[in-house]
């Protein structure tokens, strides 16, 4: 990826700028957004490595049509016309499959047709790899096109009910997010784990999805010729949230937070919800962090979008501070659905008051959703919540 930002450099000094039709026409804010073609920079389908199943003892596998399994080396070891669901594991002479056994400590499942592999009863489009690991767990990896994976998180992280150009607008940060950890990650066995993205194969895909994905195919923002980590979020709840307050990532023009109107009077814009602190002091025992009698709870350090960098615990030994973010994990995401509050000592409980839903970074997707019900295009809201950006057609 670095040589494909390289290239785009030196594409931007020679080549003319094209806007690409589709995205060129314009929003109610009058301003011509267009998408500058930098084809073919990146090879036609660019793949992904996403982690299915890391470190286990078991899982299933099933194959609807004809395959193929090669070795590391790619020398075809064994093929067939279909194999019915048969458990993978692991021992000392390597992986089975069902009653079949391949000395082997990393082998690839590939099918004749997209789709016809299916593990843990979901199907895949792409190439699956099966790799040893010690104690006889093993990990299973999808290679697949892109574009199908950029449908399958997206069918699978916005309602399919959703406006057109919300879902548009929804592929393409999905798009500069796989390509960003692409690149991040480029040397890595995989890419993306089952904790960056939503994604259950082609169960999240429609006809309607695969065609609002193919309509900004290769589409991705950039900054200064970079991409960069376009996070996304359900509901800001007025003001989206700056990367490094979250992430401690380099603050960047389009990931330093903007006002967001369109979210508000929505599911999750206010919300009050109350845990009992021996709850919260039992999930952050669990993860090794000791506090006792918690009288209250402060989320401190707040960014321009209200969220809070650090959360103050107030207990009778004394307290602690940690990570916001981490705080909201360990207690539950969807019990504390944003760190944008104020909490109040309620009895054994504590009563939290806040706003939004989410980390709060980059694309607020209900603020997303009401602009295209405005009318703006998927063009104007990236444009919006991610500004300064380019969108750059890619391959
Ligand atoms: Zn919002």
């Amino acid at each position: 990826m670095n040589r494909v930002f390289v290239l785009i450099t030196v594409a931007v000094l020679f080549v003319a700028c094209v806007g690409i039709p589709i995205s060129c026409q314009n929003g109610p804010s009058g301003i011509q957004e267009p998408v500058r073609d930098y084809r073919p920079v990146m090879e036609k389908t660019p793949t992904v490595r996403v982690l299915l199943v890391n470190n286990a003892r078991e899982a299933h596998i099933a194959v609807y049509g004809s395959y193929q399994i090669t070795g590391s080396l790619t020398n075809i070891i064994d093929q067939g016309q279909g194999l019915p669901k048969s458990a993978i594991s692991i021992n000392r002479y390597g992986i089975n499959i069902g009653a079949k056994q391949y000395s082997n400590s990393e082998i690839r499942i590939t099918s004749l047709r997209d789709g016809e592999i299916e593990v843990n009863n979901i199907r895949y489009r792409g190439e699956i790899k099966i790799l040893q690991q010690v104690s006889n767990r093993f990990s299973v990896i999808e290679e697949v096109k892109l574009e199908n994976f950029v449908a399958g998180v997206l069918g699978s992280e916005m309602p399919h009910s959703w406006n057109d150009e919300a879902l548009r607008a929804q592929a393409v940060v999905i798009r500069t997010y796989v390509m960003y950890k692409r690149k991040e990650k480029r040397d890595d066995i995989y890419h993306l784990d089952m904790l960056d993205l939503a994604y259950r194969g082609m169960a999240g895909e429609t006809p309607r999805i695969n065609k609002l994905v193919q309509d900004t195919v290769g589409m991705v923002m950039a900054y200064n010729w970079n991409i960069f980590p376009a996070y996304f979020h359900s509901t800001c709840g007025g003001h989206t949230e700056d990367i490094h307050q979250v992430f401690g990532k380099e603050s960047i023009p389009p990931l330093r937070g903007v006002v967001c109107k369109y979210c508000a009077n929505t599911k999750y814009s206010n919300w009050r919800v109350e845990m009992n602190k021996s709850d919260i002091e039992k999930r952050l025992r669990e993860a090794n962090i000791s506090v006792s009698n918690i009288q209250t709870v402060n989320a401190i350090d707040q960014g321009t979008g209200i969220h809070g960098a650090i959360v103050e615990i107030i207990a009778a030994d004394g307290g602690r501070e940690i990570n916001a973010n981490d705080f909201r994990l360990l207690v539950g995401a969807n019990n504390l659905y944003s760190t944008s509050f104020s909490a109040k000592s309620n009895g054994r409980s504590i009563a939290f008051s806040g706003r939004g839903y989410g980390h709060g970074v980059g694309l607020c997707q209900y603020g997303a959703q009401n602009m295209a019900l405005k009318g703006f295009q998927w063009t104007d809201i990236v444009k919006y919540y991610y500004p300064e950006m380019e969108l750059l057609r890619v391959y």
